[in-house]
């Protein structure tokens, strides 16, 4: 599978494994590794963490499951994220779920990550959400802080909108490497608010989260939703694709580079994900999809 390369240091699989509902898969350590195992015989050799999946257990989860299986664990790319403080019985001091993005807890959650998942190092670091009471200049402390102590290799954002992306890149003396955002055939709003057009001028590839709407066009059609899933149905059978490889292949067609989360723990859909990869909507494949969602011909 193609590398996408974030910076001279870290390059991710295109398809990137996401392990948000790692805990609620049940699986052993023994399926983790195997899953882990399929994933790199396709190629997939990225996965998503934040410090709070599964209710802060998803890293500690994957470590201790990776942890004696170091040649396995060491082709692995790790992408985690922080700033997000929920409430848990985990963390008894939060009274209400709120953002914390201050220096001291940026490195405090970045080390935690490290100590959890058993790594030496992250290859990428996200803040989760845009923070009202961010203080970009300590977000860059931390930041560097980190980067010199080798303990984090890229840094990078989740659901930041261009001006915050641009407010905390202006202080900070390297390149972000990239922006998680919801991308998918339900879910165009990044088209519309500046954030995939950032990522052209900064040649940034972008990450999509729920690139396959976090799976709601599977269940019973809704009113909204009918002529999408037709669409995805007519394009799929044009390729004898299912709906999810056409969502895969819309989100693939795209040329800023998109890198889609797979969220599925099962591995025929991951599977499925690698082969949507040959895939090449035509442009017009492209837009009857853009038309369906949104309900509306172009103007
Ligand atoms: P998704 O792929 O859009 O949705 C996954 C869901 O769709 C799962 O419940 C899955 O069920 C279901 N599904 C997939 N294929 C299906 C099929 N063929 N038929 C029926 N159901 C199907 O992705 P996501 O899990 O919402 O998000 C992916 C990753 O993005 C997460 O793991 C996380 O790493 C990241 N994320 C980031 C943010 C952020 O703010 N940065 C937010 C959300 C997610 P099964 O498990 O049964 O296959």
């Amino acid at each position: 599978m193609e590398q996408i390369k974030l910076s001279e240091e870290v390059s991710l699989s295109r398809l990137v494994h996401g392990v948000w509902r790692l805990s609620d898969w049940g699986y052993s350590k023994t399926e983790i590794v195997k899953l882990v195992e399929q994933c790199l015989e396709l190629g997939i050799d990225s996965f998503d963490h934040a410090d709070i999946y599964g209710d802060y257990s998803c890293e500690e989860i994957f470590g201790d499951a990776l942890k004696d299986e170091k040649a396995l664990y060491d082709e692995l790319k790790i992408v985690t994220k922080c700033g997000i403080k929920l409430l848990s019985e985990k963390r008894p001091d939060h009274y209400i779920k709120h953002y914390d993005t201050s220096a001291e807890h940026i490195i405090w959650s970045a080390e935690n990550s490290l100590k959890v998942l058993h790594r030496d190092v992250l290859d990428v670091l996200l803040i989760h959400r845009p923070d009202p009471l961010i203080d970009m200049h300590g977000v860059a402390q931390a930041f560097t802080q980190l980067k010199e102590q080798g303990k984090v290799k890229e840094f990078g954002v989740s659901n930041f909108r261009a001006s915050q992306f641009r407010a905390l890149q202006a202080v900070l003396d390297f390149p972000l490497v990239t922006n998680q955002i919801e991308i998918s055939v339900s879910a165009l709003q990044e088209f519309d608010n500046g954030s995939i057009d950032l990522c052209q001028e900064k040649n940034l590839h972008p990450m999509a989260w729920s690139p396959l709407a976090g799976g709601q066009l599977f269940g019973s059609a809704t009113h909204n939703s009918i002529t999408l899933k037709n669409v995805l149905h007519k394009v799929g059978d044009e390729y004898g694709a299912s709906i999810d490889q056409v969502m895969y292949a819309w989100l693939l067609r795209h040329p800023v580079g998109i890198l889609p989360i797979i969220g599925s723990g099962k591995i025929e859909r991951i599977k499925a994900a690698a082969e949507a990869m040959k895939i090449k909507l035509t442009r017009q494949q492209w837009f009857e999809i853009w038309v369906a969602s949104r309900g509306e011909s172009v103007p």
